[in-house]
């Protein structure tokens, strides 16, 4: 699959270019003022991409947040905000946060932004919203989505090992993404997007299978990786939804990130969070056969058996410096257990949480699940 064709039908200018050189979006921001927004670890890798800026006569504006790694909450946005005044293109040297900042901003500015990518770690890049934090709460902005982004695999290749992980974690989570939607759609009669579906679909078996390459450092692991994390926009956009690309699995990882923000903490990467939840659903569609059936059992026993394993998951994202456990991300266990029981309020989308916790299937699965994943 061409990403960059696919990107041109959603607007998108998916760039792969080294040391800067982006011609594309280069010549579109030529003349420009551009506002090249950093934080203190992406700060060394936007030089080259600055100085291409400089080259090819366009005005380069700096915004760097002083912290390593700064909180997408109203002050930093505010910030990108009174920056990019001056500024008539926004410019994320990123990944998760700051292109959250800089789309955000540049909606607010009604100015075009785009993103540097410095790590494949989220699915966030195409997304048309972002998920900030306010008074305390996280909430989900509209922003737009960004005009260009900027791939260079050398960057992406050198990404901390653990931002890769969480990438995988993202993206093996739409096995139960598309299977919770699967579920909903005969058990709810919810619409279930066929186009949207495949398209995910596709992307997630792509880099699943280059999954071993990604894992010895390989560019064609990363590349699958980064393909897939951008068609998960895509499918968004194609479903009119997040469906294809969120689950049971956020819907836990959400309500993890409540509880490190209510205690102040520092909030683990997403995709992190993501696969651990990922590894409990796969538990919970493999396992639903050991408790009572009910009408429609049959069909999610089938679901589960395209499923990969808890396991398989979770082997993957050791091997790239993941928590394999709950308690090393520094929870509580009365906090996982709690997940457990509430996450599936989180939002009103019918998922495999819903339909334990529903049934009453939760009693009895919970200490088992704690056993093995806390
Ligand atoms: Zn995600």
């Amino acid at each position: 699959m061409d990403i960059w064709a696919l990107s041109e039908q959603f607007g998108v200018n998916a760039e792969t270019g080294e040391h800067g050189n982006f011609p594309h979006f280069l010549g579109s921001v030529a003349g420009k003022r551009v506002l090249v927004i950093t934080d203190e670890n992406t700060l060394p890798i936007s030089e080259e991409i600055a100085s291409a800026l400089t080259k090819s006569g366009s005005e380069v504006l700096r915004l760097s947040y002083p912290e390593r790694e700064p909180v997408a909450d109203e002050k930093t946005v505010q910030t990108a905000f009174e920056a990019g005044k001056s500024a008539d293109y926004l410019l994320a040297v990123g990944a998760g946060t700051l292109n959250d900042v800089a789309k955000r901003a540049g909606f607010l500015l009604g100015k075009p932004s785009g993103v540097f990518a410095t790590a494949p770690s989220m699915d966030g890049f195409t997304s048309g919203v972002t998920p900030l934090i306010e008074n305390g709460f996280k909430i989900t902005r509209s922003a737009q989505v960004a005009r260009d982004i900027l791939i260079d695999y050398d960057t992406l290749c050198s990404a901390p090992r653990i931002m890769l992980g969480a990438g995988v974690g993202d993206i093996l989570a739409k096995y139960c993404c598309l299977t919770d939607w699967r579920i909903s759609s005969y058990f709810t009669g919810e619409r279930y997007g066929e186009a949207a579906a495949d398209l995910m679909y596709q992307a997630v078996k792509a880099c699943d299978e280059s999954v071993p390459a990604l894992v010895r450092g390989e560019r064609a692991g990363v590349e699958k990786l980064m393909d897939a994390l951008l068609i998960s926009g895509y499918a968004m956009v194609l479903a009119g939804s997040s469906r294809p690309a969120s689950g049971a699995e956020h819907h836990m990882s959400h309500f993890l990130e409540m509880d490190f923000l209510a205690r102040g903490e520092r909030i683990p990467l997403h995709g992190v969070k993501v696969g651990l939840g990922t590894a409990v659903s796969l538990w919970l569609y493999h396992n639903l056969k050991k408790f009572p059936a009910f009408p429609g059992a049959e069909r999610v026993y089938a679901e589960a058996e395209k499923l990969p394993e808890s396991g398989y998951v979770l082997g993957i994202l050791g091997s790239l410096g993941c928590p394999t456990r709950f308690s090393q991300l520094g929870v509580s266990r009365e906090t996982v257990r709690r997940m457990l029981f509430e996450a599936y309020k989180i939002r009103d989308r019918y998922t495999i949480l819903t339909l334990y916790c529903g049934r009453g299937l939760m009693q009895s699965a919970a200490d088992e699940i704690l056993d093995l994943f806390y």
